[in-house]
């Protein structure tokens, strides 16, 4: 991320969120985002992963610069390298878990799709609940609907904004330790967003936003 500012505007008003931020992540290390609330955490995430456009600067993305990308070339990217947990999970209401999962897989024309989208959801502990429709899950269960789905892309990079904020301690525990596990051991780089600064001191780094700037806080 270099040299990135976003402003939102909407009439004649205008809000940088970001200003002149500057910060990198190498392949596999584990990174958290902390802030106060409306400090720009998300709106970070979302420019990192290529789900929205900086105002200014350079966002590179595994080798691909996202500002030189059109919005497919950008979808492209994102498929071959990225999983997104979102804060509102962003499931497609009208497809079970198990077809939210599969998503992914029947993109990248995999033939065992379901067998694969079956393991990961059993992983994130909801076989019992593979049929079930978004809106008859509860949250906890959507988010980790959304968990497995990020999984399923086998990402080199992982973002996930407060990935374990909608869970109870026990559940929040396992996920947190699911995806450390796959930062250990497929070396998948990670990039949160947290209020949580037990699960932020679990990564290598920590990193501050404050003012639209950003400080690293705190080496782990
Ligand atoms: P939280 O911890 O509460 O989730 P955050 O640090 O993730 O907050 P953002 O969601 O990035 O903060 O929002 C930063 C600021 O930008 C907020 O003031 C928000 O209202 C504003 N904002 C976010 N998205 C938009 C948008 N699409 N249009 C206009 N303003 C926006």
């Amino acid at each position: 991320v270099k040299n990135v500012s976003k402003t939102y505007k909407s009439g004649n008003r205008s809000l940088t969120v970001l200003d002149n931020v500057n910060f990198s992540v190498e392949p596999g290390q584990s990174i958290a985002i902390v802030g106060p609330s409306g400090s720009g955490k998300t709106t970070l995430l979302g420019l990192c992963a290529g789900l929205d456009a900086a105002s200014q600067g350079s966002v590179m993305l595994v080798d691909r610069a996202l500002e030189d990308l059109n919005e497919d070339e950008r979808a492209e990217v994102r498929s071959q390298n990225i999983g997104f947990i979102f804060q509102n999970f962003q499931l497609l209401p009208t497809l079970t878990a198990l077809e939210n999962v599969m998503v992914p897989l029947e993109l990248k024309k995999r033939k065992d799709a379901r067998e694969k989208a079956t393991e990961l959801l059993k992983k994130v502990g909801l076989e019992d609940r593979m049929t079930h429709y978004p809106t008859q899950l509860s949250g906890g269960e959507q988010q980790r609907v959304s968990i497995a789905r990020a999984f399923a892309n086998e990402p080199k990079i992982l973002f996930a904004d407060e990935p374990t904020g909608n869970l109870d301690t026990e559940t929040g525990e396992m996920i947190e330790d699911l995806i450390f596990q796959l930062n250990q051991d497929q070396g998948t780089t990670l990039v949160l967003v947290t209020h949580d600064l037990d699960l932020a001191k679990r990564t290598n780094r920590i990193i501050n936003i404050k003012g639209g700037k950003v400080q690293e806080a705190h080496n782990g």
